[in-house]
């Protein structure tokens, strides 16, 4: 059966256009830039529930609404929040492995962002800024620094590093589950 005859899709579509079509009106009532909701994974389900016997590529390219792409600035401030908060959560004495891994972590975003004039663009930060995580504080300030040179490159504000731990608490997560565990060998010896 295709799309057109399943009159569930066709229901589901009619309360998304009518969704999408008051968010334009407020929108251009207010001037306050509303993007139409990206499908959450409730409508995914829901749609592909009700596609049940249709194949996926008659919903994208017959309809192009399933597949909503993600924004250079939306992807940009999800990696930042992953970024700063990972600088939040990291040890305040990490392990010689920890060390190793966020430098390799910046070096692979480097290499895979995806989003390659960004990519190129963090590979010259990180050459004129190598990384400093050798404790929590250092890694934590060294991100926000970094954070800002891509600010200025943007011409968008600098932000005020004193204010990191303000603005980037460690994850809400019950009993301290999510902790990072780091070197209890301060030297920086054994681990
Ligand atoms: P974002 O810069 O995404 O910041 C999110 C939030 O972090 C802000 O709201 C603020 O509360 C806080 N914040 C801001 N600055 C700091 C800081 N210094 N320290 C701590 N917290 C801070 N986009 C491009 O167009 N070109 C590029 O070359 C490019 N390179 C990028 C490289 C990387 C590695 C990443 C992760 C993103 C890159 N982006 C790039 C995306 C860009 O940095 C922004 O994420 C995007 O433009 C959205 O900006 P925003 O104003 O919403 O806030």
């Amino acid at each position: 059966m295709g799309v057109s005859e399943n009159p569930l899709i066709s229901l589901f579509q009619a309360f998304q256009n009518i969704s999408n079509c008051i968010q334009t009106q407020i929108s251009s009532l207010t001037g306050i830039a509303i993007n139409p909701s990206p499908p959450t994974s409730n409508d995914k389900q829901l749609s592909s529930l009700l596609s049940f016997s249709s194949s996926s590529s008659d919903l994208s390219t017959q309809q192009g609404k399933v597949s909503i792409p993600v924004t250079k600035e939306e992807l940009g401030r999800a990696t930042w929040t992953f970024l700063h908060t990972l600088a939040a959560q990291y040890p305040e004495h990490p392990t010689r492995q920890q060390k190793k891994d966020v430098k390799e972590l910046m070096a692979i975003l480097s290499r895979m962002y995806p989003c390659k004039e960004c990519a190129d663009h963090f590979k010259e930060v990180l050459r004129s800024n190598p990384v400093q995580a050798g404790s929590q504080s250092e890694f934590s300030q060294w991100l926000c620094h970094v954070h800002n040179v891509v600010n200025r490159s943007l011409g968008k504000p600098v932000f005020l590093c004193e204010r990191v731990d303000a603005r980037w608490g460690k994850l809400d997560c019950e009993q301290r589950l999510c902790d990072l565990h780091g070197s209890t060998d301060f030297g920086g010896g054994i681990l």
